[in-house]
């Protein structure tokens, strides 16, 4: 199998974090003789700047060709006034479905020692690791028909429509289980099964992969509920599957549980587990430059990569465990900093990952 990963920095602090991160996959390909190659490539403004385009056709051949795909950010104010079908999110969004990434994997995971960083009690959301794996490419957000119309009566109406096909359900269900075997063997599928006949189907559809699986729990959650026992019990959640337009909303909602969104990862597979892996945040233009960004998402991004694309579990448990160890030392970026920390900048904070592996 061949090993080779494209990096797109993009724009903002993307370059500053994704410097980092690749220093910490430089130290563990060489530790455990991983053997992955890499390329640089351009995307978003960055690519806006140099070709015109933001996803331009070289980039994305070389991501079509490879294993799998690091991103750091897109987007900035530069690129805010351009016309809107050449802007730098638009990029990304191609990329995104070029590569036919359906299944987007969102931790929320507080580090214990960041406990305090979140706006609920410690003990509520300390040791929390929950996985949401969210339908990416269908649903409500691609669905046809859909548009504004003008009534007889002269009054506009906006509609869209929520669809999902038996097989689109059954293969992330299949992502989601088999995420589960590896980690605490619970799945948790939300729907709105009461009201919606889409995810009545997704729920039957869900249920029946299940038993493909007879060593994972499944349960089931209206929405609602769910939002509800994300703020209030959360650590009862292993892996939570859902559609595109509720997995959006929960994993943003669990993604606060933890208080920083620059310690965020995530990873959007594709069928064969190609993947494209990115922090959560965006390119920070407020303090891109300043050396502060903190690398800790982009760095744990590879850690992910190397999980899920290329089966490197020790080096991946290498990579988290580093973070940890880290921040057992009480070095802080900026946004994670509390009184009595050490406050370290970007580079300083990736070397000490690298150091600490
Ligand atoms: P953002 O995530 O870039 O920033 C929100 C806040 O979080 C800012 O105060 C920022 O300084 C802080 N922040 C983000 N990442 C951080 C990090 N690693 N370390 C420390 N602080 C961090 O969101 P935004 O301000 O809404 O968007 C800024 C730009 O990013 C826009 O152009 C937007 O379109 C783009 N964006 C890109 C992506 C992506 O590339 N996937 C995602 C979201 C937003």
């Amino acid at each position: 199998m061949s090993k080779h990963i494209v990096i797109l920095p993009g724009d903002g602090i993307g370059p500053e974090i994704v410097g980092e991160a690749v220093k910490v996959l430089a130290a563990v390909n060489e530790k455990f003789s991983l053997g992955l190659t890499w390329e640089n490539q351009l995307l978003g403004g960055a690519a806006i700047d140099a070709h015109g385009v933001p996803l331009p056709d070289v980039t994305l051949d070389a991501a079509k060709k490879a294993d799998a795909v690091l991103l750091g950010a897109v987007g900035g104010p530069k690129w805010d006034a351009i016309e809107r079908s050449i802007r730098p999110e638009r990029g990304l969004l191609k990329i995104r479905s070029e590569l036919n990434l359906f299944a987007n994997l969102r931790p929320a995971i507080l580090y214990p020692q960041l406990a305090s960083a979140s706006s609920l009690k410690p003990e509520i959301v300390a040791g929390l690791d929950i996985l949401i794996v969210r339908e990416l490419t269908g649903g409500i957000y691609f669905g046809q028909p859909r548009g504004v119309r003008t009534l007889e009566n002269g009054e506009r109406q906006g509609f869209n429509t929520d669809v999902y096909s038996e097989s689109e359900i059954r293969r992330i269900a299949h992502v989601a289980f088999q995420l589960a075997l590896q980690r605490n063997k619970k799945v948790l599928s939300v729907d709105k099964a009461n009201v919606l006949e889409v995810t009545e189907l997704w729920k039957e559809i869900v249920t029946e992969v299940a038993k493909d699986y007879p060593d994972v729990q499944l349960s089931h959650m209206y929405v609602d509920n769910a939002a509800m026992q994300l703020v209030k019990a959360p650590k009862q959640f292993d892996v939570i599957v859902t559609g595109n337009l509720f997995g959006d909303i929960l994993s943003d909602e669990a993604a606060m549980l933890t208080g920083s969104i620059g310690m965020l990862p995530s990873a959007s597979l594709d069928q064969n587990k190609k993947g494209m892996y990115e922090p959560c945040h965006g390119s920070a233009p407020d303090i891109a430059g300043k050396g502060v960004a903190n690398p800790l998402a982009t760095i744990l991004s590879v850690a992910m990569m190397l999980r899920y694309t290329f089966g490197a579990e020790a080096a991946a448990k290498c990579i988290e465990d580093a973070v940890g160890r880290v921040l057992d030392q009480n070095l802080r970026t900026p946004d994670i900093y509390t009184d009595g920390m050490q406050k370290v900048g970007t580079q300083e904070m990736g070397a000490a990952v690298v150091a600490a592996l």
